[in-house]
């Protein structure tokens, strides 16, 4: 994809975020995108760098170490981690990353919390990955152990939690995703309520093909590979 391309694609996404927030009422301003370049090369990160975005997101730490490798620091652009982390790629995670958006466990918060205290590093941004579908397949906390479990995270010193991430269910049933959409804003909401250290700023839910009524339902970050970029 080139450079005239993404950016005319992004217009594209930007109108469409913005009718999004209008009929829920709410400034599109609340909602930013974070383009996600896995499966594309690391031309990509330049190439939505260019169009003024200032942050990407990645799935996988060996992809993303590889293309910091061939591209070195991009100043101004914040990597995410948005897939599944394996404890034994903790530590290139911490080292890799701004921000980990895929806390899907106490456990992994421990490992990422004494990581960064070895390192010596300052807190890591996270979002604590809730799956309001309770498909077995996907991680995250359920609806039932989501408050306690961003509760615990929140008390690691290492970790600044920002908010809640979700990746809602492989369906294209609008009902199914505006109800899970819906929960993990209530979760958001109580989050905010209940823990004192529960930053409460982002809400990180909408991919490509739902993030529309992912916005209708207070999502204030949505995640996009293929709209931005095109198939992988
Ligand atoms: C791949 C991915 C996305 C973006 O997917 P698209 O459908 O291409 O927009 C968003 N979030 C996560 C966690 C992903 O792995």
């Amino acid at each position: 994809m080139t450079s005239d391309g993404i950016d005319a694609r992004l217009a594209g996404v930007i109108r469409r975020v913005e009718r999004a927030a209008e009929r829920a009422g709410r400034s599109p301003d609340e909602v930013e995108i974070l383009p996600v370049t896995k499966g594309h090369s690391a031309d990509a990160i330049r190439s939505v760098a260019a169009a003024g975005l200032r942050a990407i997101g990645e799935n996988r730490v060996p992809e993303a170490e590889a293309k910091r490798a061939e591209i070195g620091p991009t100043p101004g652009v914040a990597w995410h981690m948005i897939g599944r982390l394996q404890r034994n790629k903790a530590r290139r995670a911490v080292r890799l990353f701004d921000a980990i958006e895929s806390v899907d466990s106490v456990r992994l918060a421990e490992t990422l919390h004494r990581i960064v205290c070895e390192e010596e590093r300052d807190p890591v941004d996270v979002l604590v990955q809730v799956n309001t579908a309770d498909e077995s397949a996907k991680t995250g906390f359920r609806s039932d152990e989501a408050v306690s479990g961003a509760r615990a995270v929140a008390e690691l010193s290492g970790l600044r939690v920002a908010g809640l991430m979700m990746m809602a269910p492989f369906t294209s049933d609008e009902g199914v995703l505006r109800s899970a959409f819906r929960e993990a804003s209530r979760l958001f909401e109580r989050c905010r309520d209940e823990i004192p250290k529960f930053e409460g700023r982002t809400l990180s839910m909408g991919m490509s093909n739902d993030f529309e009524l992912a916005v209708e339902e207070g999502s204030t970050r949505v995640r996009l590979g293929t709209v931005i970029l095109g198939e992988r």
